[in-house]
């Protein structure tokens, strides 16, 4: 596949994804990407598009203003493991129940 800005190539390479709403920072390490090598226009493929969203969605549970998390160690094979760490942290998640109660 080539570049759809430029026509140039993409290499694979694990990018960062940030994304700002309503004025907080959602930033996820190591996706999985296609990197151009020409004009750095970087696209994902559905799969991984669909679990980053997801992860954003949990993240939203968080009450900081940014949200940092890291995407080869929070999807899929490692979801039990970061359901236990919000049961590990009893004060996040009573915030995160109540804000989802309140909305
Ligand atoms: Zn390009």
């Amino acid at each position: 596949m080539n570049c759809f800005m430029c026509g140039g190539v993409f290499e694979d390479k694990n990018a960062p994804f940030m994304v700002d709403i309503d004025n907080r920072y959602f930033i996820v390490k190591n996706v999985p990407s296609q990197v151009c090598k020409q004009c750095g226009e970087v696209s994902y493929n559905h799969e991984i598009a669909s679990q980053t969203r997801k992860l954003i969605e949990e993240m939203k549970r968080m009450n900081n203003e940014v949200v940092i998390a890291d995407f080869t160690e929070n999807t899929e094979s490692k979801k039990k493991e970061m359901n236990k760490n919000f049961v590990e942290t009893p004060r996040s998640f009573e915030v995160a129940m109540d804000s989802l109660v309140g909305a």
